[in-house]
C-alpha cells in the first residue's frame, strides 16, 4: 500500500514533516526525545495510523472512522501535490463579543487609490443572502485598513461585490471570501480576528473557539471557558475562550480537532530590508531587491512569479525577492495561505535613477548595486554615465581614487578587492554604489564584525523598533545584539551597518 506523503509527527513541541521510513529507522535506533507517535496528514488536518514493519513496508493511513473522508491524498491518490494557489487569500475577519452579543467585521485592506472611483460602493452579502451591507467611497479612510460592520449573525462565507471601480481590485478583495465554520472557528482573542485553517497557535495566547458543539472534555494543558451561547441562523452557538498552557500531546490535539497547529515555532514573516514602510498588510519599499525573515514550517509564495532566493538561518530563513513588478503579493503557507502581504513600489525623489548608470563586468554582465560577495571577473568592472559625473572608488572607507567622467564615456575600475566600494555620483548625488563583502563565517569572530560595524558612517537610515527582532539572528554574538538594540533605542543606523548586518545574516545563513 502506498503511503501517505504529507505526514507531520509531533515532535519537540512542533509538528514536523516526516517520511514512514525514517520512524522506522528512529525505532531502530532507539527512538528520539519528544517522540509522541503522534500524527497528521498535512492536507486534511485528520490524525493518520502509522503502520510498522521494516523500512520498506512501513507507511502510514487515514484512519478508518475519521470524521471527514475528504482527503485530496485519498481521492488524488499517493502522488498527489499540494495545488497552493499564490492569488487566493481571505481579507481579514473580525469577531467582536461585547456584553454578551457577537457582531462581526470584514477588514478591507488598502489597495492602489487608482483602483476606486469616487462613486464606488461596496455591497458585502452573507451566504444565505439573507444580509447585505453597504458602503460607499466616503466610508473608507484612505492608508488604513477599513474594518466594516457585516452583522451579528456568523456566515459560512461573505460574497464581496464593488461597483465602479477597478477590475484588479480582486487581487486584492477577493468576491467571496471564506466566513465562520460553525463545527469549529478559531480566532485570535487579543485581535479578535480569524485564524486560516491550518494556522500555527502557541501557549499563553488566549484564542476564541466559535462552535456548535459543546465541549465536554476536560483537556489537560488547556484553559477552556465558556464566554457566550446564543441562537444564531436558528442554529445553538457557544464561543470559548481556549488557551493551551503547555506544549503537550493532549493540548496539541484539542487545537488539531479545529484545524490549528500548536508550536513553538510559529510562522512569520518579518521584511528586514529595505527599512521602509510596513504596516499590516502592506509594505512599500524602493528597492527591486528586497529580504524577508520567514520563521516556522511554511513556503515562500509569489504573485506575480519573480525570483527568489531562499537561505535557512538560525531560526527559519531568508527571502531575497527581486521584485519587478509595482505590485508584489507575497505569501507563505503550507496547503494555503497563512501570511500575507503586498509589496508596493514606491521610488522615492531622486534625480537620476540608477539605471541611467550602466557598470558592467569584464563579459559586459551587468554589476547590480549593493553588498555583494563576489568579486567581479578579473577585478575590473566599466562604468557608463549618460551625464558627465564622478567615480570615487574606496578600500575599508577611505578614499582612493576619484576621477571625472565624461557623458557616454568609459571608465574601467581595476583592482577590485574585497573591502572595496565604488561609488557613482551626478552632480551630488550619488546615482549607484557597490561595495565588496567577503562573506563573514561564525569563526571570524564578534569583535570584527563590531569594529566593523562602528566604524561605518555616512547616511543615517531609520529603525523602526520592530527591527530589534533582527538581533535573533545574533543570538551567539551577544555585543552585535547590544549594538542591534542600542541603534534601535536611537532609532537611527548607519545604512552602511545596515548593509553589512543584511550580507552577514544572508551569507552566513547560506554556509
Ligand atoms: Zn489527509
Amino acid at each position: 500500500m502506498p503511503s501517505l506523503n504529507h505526514v507531520c509527527m509531533w515532535v519537540d513541541n512542533q509538528w514536523k514533516p516526516v517520511k514512514a521510513h525514517e520512524i522506522v529507522s528512529l525505532h531502530q535506533i532507539g527512538g528520539v526525545s519528544g517522540y509522541s507517535g503522534l500524527f497528521m496528514c498535512s492536507l486534511c488536518g485528520q490524525y493518520v495510523t502509522f503502520a510498522n514493519g521494516d523500512v520498506y513496508t512501513a507507511y502510514f493511513k487515514h484512519r478508518k472512522e475519521e470524521l471527514s473522508k475528504d482527503c485530496p491524498e485519498r481521492t488524488f491518490g499517493a502522488g498527489y501535490q499540494i495545488q497552493y494557489d499564490t492569488k487566493k487569500h481571505d481579507l481579514p475577519l473580525k469577531i467582536h463579543i461585547n456584553r454578551g452579543e457577537l457582531s462581526f467585521e470584514i477588514g478591507l485592506i488598502k489597495v492602489p487609490p487608482e483602483y476606486l472611483n469616487k462613486d464606488l460602493f461596496i455591497e458585502i452579502r452573507s451566504d444565505d443572502e439573507t444580509e447585505s451591507f453597504r458602503y460607499n467611497n466616503e466610508r473608507l479612510l484612505p492608508d488604513a485598513v477599513n474594518y466594516l460592520y457585516v452583522g451579528k449573525n456568523p456566515s459560512r462565507q461573505y460574497s464581496i461585490r464593488v461597483h465602479n471601480a477597478s477590475k484588479n481590485i480582486e487581487l486584492y478583495w477577493p468576491s467571496i471570501i471564506a466566513g465562520v465554520d460553525p463545527e469549529g472557528t478559531m480566532f485570535d482573542a487579543e485581535s479578535g480576528k480569524k485564524l486560516p485553517v491550518d494556522a500555527d497557535v502557541v501557549i499563553n495566547k488566549a484564542y476564541y473557539l466559535l462552535t456548535r458543539n459543546r465541549i465536554y472534555t476536560s483537556y489537560p494543558g488547556v484553559d477552556i471557558r465558556e464566554i457566550y451561547e446564543g441562537h444564531k441562523n436558528g442554529q445553538y452557538i457557544r464561543v470559548y475562550r481556549v488557551e493551551a498552557k503547555a506544549y503537550s500531546e493532549r493540548s496539541a490535539c484539542f487545537f488539531l480537532d479545529h484545524h490549528c497547529r500548536l508550536t513553538e515555532h510559529p510562522v512569520k514573516i518579518q521584511p528586514i530590508w529595505p527599512v521602509y514602510a510596513d504596516s499590516p498588510y502592506l509594505i512599500k519599499h524602493n528597492r527591486k531587491e528586497m529580504y524577508l525573515h520567514i520563521a516556522g514550517e511554511a513556503e515562500l509564495h509569489l504573485f506575480p512569479t519573480a525570483s527568489s532566493r531562499v537561505f535557512p538561518c538560525s531560526n527559519g530563513k531568508i527571502a531575497g525577492i527581486t521584485v519587478n513588478n509595482k505590485q508584489q503579493f507575497i505569501s507563505v503557507g503550507r496547503t494555503q495561505v497563512l501570511k500575507y502581504k503586498y509589496f508596493w513600489q514606491e521610488p522615492i525623489q531622486k534625480p537620476l535613477s540608477e539605471h541611467t548608470v550602466n557598470v558592467v563586468d569584464k563579459r559586459n554582465n551587468t554589476v547590480v548595486s549593493g553588498v555583494t560577495d563576489r568579486l567581479p571577473e578579473d577585478r575590473i568592472i566599466r562604468c557608463t554615465l549618460p551625464y558627465d559625473g564622478t567615480v570615487v572608488i574606496k578600500e575599508k572607507g577611505i578614499i582612493k581614487g576619484k576621477r571625472s567622467v565624461k557623458a557616454d564615456e568609459q571608465t574601467t575600475i581595476n583592482n577590485i578587492n574585497w573591502g572595496t566600494s565604488v561609488t557613482v555620483f551626478m552632480g551630488l548625488h550619488p546615482v549607484w554604489e557597490a561595495s565588496f563583502e567577503k562573506a563573514i563565517s561564525e569563526s571570524q569572530g564578534e569583535d570584527e564584525l563590531l569594529s566593523k560595524l562602528r566604524a561605518c558612517s555616512g547616511n543615517m537610515v531609520d529603525v523602526p523598533h520592530s527591527f530589534g527582532s533582527f538581533a535573533h539572528y545574533f543570538k551567539n554574538y551577544p555585543k552585535i545584539r547590544q549594538w542591534i538594540y542600542q541603534c534601535v533605542r536611537q532609532g537611527r543606523m548607519p545604512e552602511k551597518a545596515l548593509k553589512l548586518l543584511k550580507s552577514t545574516v544572508v551569507n552566513g545563513g547560506n554556509e
